[in-house]
């Protein structure tokens, strides 16, 4: 789960790492009424959406005046904001964040992601904070220093400092900068997070450390363990279809593709999409409807496939074990009977209760393509959605 920078640095300022004051609005008149709490003469206004790059697509402002806070603001509420991140259509902007501007002296970078090769969180910073930090890797990774760190220990008190020293710190910023790393490090642990991203994170001409930029990740599977975590998630920036699959328990992601597919097991659905792959087709998703998945289940997971507008023909995939094909048949069943089945369905069933399920499918009458095998059933799929088979 992603979370605004608003709420990003709440959990900084939770975990005791230093955030600029600000408060985030949801109209013009709240954008001023805060500016002028916060006071000072220097405010920047910006798009709260669950994508970076905001500054570069005009969703990040200084404002000089409050005039100009409102003229901001006007002009970033409601606009469909796109960045590097949203892809072509953009987002809505539906809050800003007010926040008082900072005399900036230098921009550092810090992330936490999960190393998957060494399995350990790795810790990264960078004197070349402020931008496109994929960039730096690809064209200059020796300015890039990487600690990786205990997920029980945390950062060590030593790793903190010689990061803070490749940054170019010395003395007490050197002291302060080690122990803000180190805070980030326990944040991220305490939290389950995925990614842990402070860009910029910077030195203020007053010589003190401030995260200007916060992005966060969250394990979904570890929320039940952060319920003040879960409080921050924001419908409006997720996939409506994906908010649903999880409403009922399904594990749906939407992909690229025009193929739906319907898959039990999570192995069995990544081997549906390299397979779909193979016959030169792509997956429209990747949905798990799991083990004890129930006729209503199935019947949702259905419909969820039916209504993204990008899927030109289906795939039920189902092995069946724990899952039982009569189940699968009866969710398809009855799904086709609330929504109009408007893509050809290619089906192949195996395993527990195939003969009752194949059944069902036959009597209901349904307009259903059946294959014995994933080979043939998925070449069927791929030739249906590229418009072939005549349908
Ligand atoms: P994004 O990464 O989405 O473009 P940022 O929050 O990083 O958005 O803002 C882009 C740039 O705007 C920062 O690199 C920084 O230079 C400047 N900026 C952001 N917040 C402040 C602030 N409070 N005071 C001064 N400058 C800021
Ligand atoms: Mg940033």
């Amino acid at each position: 789960m992603k979370i605004h920078e608003y709420q990003a640095k709440e959990v900084l300022a939770a975990a005791g790492l230093p955030v600029p004051r600000g408060k985030a609005v949801e109209t013009v008149d709240d954008a001023v009424a805060v500016a002028e709490d916060l006071g000072g003469s220097l405010w920047v206004v910006k798009a709260q959406i669950h994508a970076g790059g905001r500054g570069k697509g005009g969703g990040v402002k200084l404002a000089s005046s409050l005039d100009e806070v409102r003229e901001h603001s006007e002009a970033i509420l409601g606009m469909q904001l796109v960045t590097p991140q949203t892809g072509p259509e953009g987002r809505e902007v539906k809050k800003v964040l007010i926040v008082e501007a900072c005399d900036i002296a230098s921009e550092f970078y810090a992330g936490i992601v999960l190393d998957r090769q060494l399995g350990l969180p790795v810790l990264m910073v960078s004197a070349e904070g402020g931008m496109d930090i994929e960039e730096v890797a690809a064209s200059t990774p020796e300015k890039i220093f990487k600690a990786s760190f205990d997920p029980t220990e945390g950062l060590a008190v030593e790793d903190g400092r010689s990061l803070a020293g490749r940054l170019g710190l010395e003395g007490g910023l050197l002291d302060e900068m080690g122990e803000l790393l180190q805070k980030l490090a326990r944040c991220f642990l305490d939290t389950d997070a995925s990614l842990a991203e402070i860009n910029p994170l910077v030195r203020t001409t007053d010589d003190g450390l401030l995260a200007l930029d916060a992005k966060f990740s969250f394990d979904d599977n570890a929320l039940f363990r952060h319920p003040e975590i879960k409080e921050y998630r924001d419908p409006a920036e997720e996939d409506p279809l994906e908010t649903r699959a999880a409403e009922f328990g399904l594990s749906y992601i939407k992909l690229d593709g025009d193929i739906g597919c319907m898959v039990n097991g999570a192995g069995l659905a990544m081997a549906t999409l390299d397979i779909i792959k193979h016959f030169g087709g792509e997956a429209a998703n990747f949905l798990d409807v799991g083990g004890g998945a129930t006729t209503e289940k199935v019947t949702e997971a259905f419909k969820i496939i039916l209504e993204d507008a990008d899927v030109k023909a289906i795939l039920v995939n189902i092995f069946g074990g724990i899952m039982k094909c009569d189940v699968i048949a009866e969710g398809i069943i009855e799904a086709a009977e609330t929504i109009e089945l408007r893509v050809p369905v290619v089906v192949r069933l195996e395993g527990t209760n195939v003969q009752r399920g194949r059944e069902l499918l036959e009597a209901s009458g349904l307009e259903l393509i059946s294959a014995p095998g994933l080979p043939e059933a998925v070449r069927k799929v791929v030739e249906q959605a590229q418009g072939g088979g005549g349908s």
